[in-house]
């Protein structure tokens, strides 16, 4: 017989790129309700780490933080040493530091599509690090079917899965960001790491707040675009995030996960 497991705490390391601002920091202050105490903070930008890091730590949480640039490989690997030297494990890594470039399509320099693309995959070495060095967590689950070693979250977006006009380089690299994280689920799978995408509609965030941003995914919000009637929080994306990495979510592996309020739907 197959019993749902009950409502677990999260007892890991979380690893969260772009932890200072928008979906980052919400899924930082998600985990924490969550019981998570463990946490490496990444960012670009200083100040928005300095922020949720005197919030966590408030709330009792031992932090890394690490000024690091994702699209540059070096950083993530050192952001990853870092981690691993000060708590020895990633257990549940949710990336979500990310950019847009606008332009039309026939505007768009090749050049940009791959670039972008490539700053977009360039957090895969996380992916060999869980997976050698994650470690069961038999706190996480008493069901063994249930135990993993550790969960990976990227944040696509639903132009990860269709797209809109204007935003070609974002929707390549957000599709690959999918199917990266799909070779990854298949890779990983027999090692106990699962690999998920979010791909979230239009969320109110520091990004979306961007006149020239906004100018083009209006187009998604406007009425009859979005069924939901409006833009998502940040919140709503993070929950699905900590779902993601939980042990509640332990046969869910290569999905994407549309947060969209059915924008995609219709
Ligand atoms: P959203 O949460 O919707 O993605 P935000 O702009 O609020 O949008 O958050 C994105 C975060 O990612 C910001 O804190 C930003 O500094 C961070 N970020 C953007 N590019 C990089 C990068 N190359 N390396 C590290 N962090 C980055």
């Amino acid at each position: 017989m197959v019993t749902n497991a009950p409502s677990s705490a999260l007892t890991g390391v979380a690893f969260i790129t772009g932890a200072g601002s928008g979906i980052g920091a919400a899924t930082a202050r998600a985990f924490a309700a969550k019981g998570v105490r463990r946490f490496v903070l990444v960012d670009l930008v200083p100040a928005g780490l300095k922020a949720i890091d005197t919030e966590l730590q408030a709330g009792g949480a031992q932090t890394a933080v690490i000024a690091a640039d994702v699209s540059k490989e070096d950083d993530v690997k050192g952001a990853v040493a870092a981690a691993v030297q000060t708590f020895g494990r990633i257990d549940y890594a949710v990336n979500s530091a990310g950019v847009g470039a606008l332009g039309a399509f026939l505007e768009t320099p090749t050049e940009e599509v791959r670039e972008q693309t490539a700053q977009m995959l360039k957090q895969d070495p996380l992916a060999g690090w869980v997976r050698r060095r994650g470690r069961t967590d038999a706190s996480d689950s008493a069901d063994p079917k249930r135990q993993q070693r550790g969960s990976i979250v990227n944040l696509s977006s639903v132009l990860g899965t269709v797209a809109v006009p204007g935003v070609p380089a974002y929707v390549a690299s957000k599709h690959a960001v999918v199917g990266l994280a799909k070779a990854a689920a298949v890779e990983h799978a027999g090692r106990g790491v699962r690999t998920n995408n979010i791909a979230p509609g239009w969320i109110d965030t520091p990004m979306t707040n961007n006149e020239h941003v906004a100018a083009v995914l209006e187009a998604q919000t406007a009425p009859g675009k979005t069924p939901a009637g409006r833009a998502g929080t940040a919140e709503e994306v993070a929950d699905v995030a900590v779902f993601l990495s939980s042990t509640e979510a332990s046969f869910v592996n290569g999905a994407t996960w549309i947060v969209d309020g059915g924008f995609t739907a219709l």
